[in-house]
């Protein structure tokens, strides 16, 4: 199973700064050793122009950071997975936290842009992770538990490498405050226990992510976490000398 190093820029970067960045990155990185994957997700005006660079690369691949449960119709501001594909893209985020906080989104919803972007062709890393005041509340299994069972509710039957799990506490998305080893194995154990029940076998090898505060000084402790299959990196993704060391870390 080959380690998932994902790269999250969000609403950063023009087209040419996304090609810019992805150009330094593999010239950074240079040979991706061979148990190492990189999957990044641009803004969508920006998935081209980073694409043309990714595409010429083995082992590297980038995605949308939304996608709608829908192919195409009046859906105002939206991007359906056959743009997606059309932009060259193999993946799609989906349920991330800042989706969820900032633009509504509930579980159910996740979980119908995730079966439905699964079932057309896309891969999906599936973000889930709980606020502070739902750890301090003792919901940390809850949450985790809900946001898996609705978000893979109705996911079609695909090849375990299609699906990965991002693990992201809301608290460290973003503050500087990344998860101790001891939380992240933890949760990450409380994964992959949740998706042994709905995945059954396939569970084993479904990769789950940690994000969260991630950077070049703690990447490579926490990819060699047990049940840590790779990282989503916001923050840190945005300057490639910064994702090249997590990448190779
Ligand atoms: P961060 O963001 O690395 O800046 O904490 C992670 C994410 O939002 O995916």
């Amino acid at each position: 199973m080959k380690k998932l190093m994902a790269a999250n820029w969000k609403m950063f970067k023009t087209a040419q700064e996304a090609k810019d960045t992805a150009a330094e990155l593999v010239e950074l990185v240079g040979e991706l050793s061979a148990d190492r994957e990189v999957v990044v997700f641009p803004p969508f005006t920006a998935l081209h122009a980073a694409g043309e660079v990714f595409t010429k690369h083995e082992g590297y691949s980038f995605g949308g950071q939304n996608v709608c449960a829908a192919l195409e119709g009046a859906f105002t501001g939206e991007i359906s997975p056959i743009m997606l594909k059309d932009a060259g893209c193999t993946w799609a985020l989906t349920g991330h936290s800042e989706r969820r906080a900032l633009f509504g989104e509930t579980s159910e919803q996740v979980g119908e842009k995730t079966a439905f972007a699964l079932n057309n062709g896309l891969n999906v890393c599936l973000c889930i992770g709980e606020t502070l005041e739902e750890r301090e509340g003792g919901k940390l299994e809850a949450v985790i538990a809900e946001q898996l069972e609705k978000g893979l509710a109705t996911i079609p039957d695909v090849s375990a490498e299609r699906l990965a799990i991002a693990y992201e506490p809301v608290w460290a998305i973003g503050t500087g405050k990344v998860a101790g080893p001891e939380e992240i194995l933890e949760a990450h154990a409380i994964v992959r226990a949740k998706l042994l029940d709905i995945l059954k076998e396939k569970a084993n090898t479904t990769r789950v992510l940690y994000g969260g505060s991630v950077k070049p000084e703690n990447a490579t402790q926490i990819i060699s976490l047990d049940n840590v299959d790779g990282v989503l990196v916001g923050g840190a993704s945005l300057k490639a000398e910064s994702f090249s060391k997590i990448v190779t870390a």
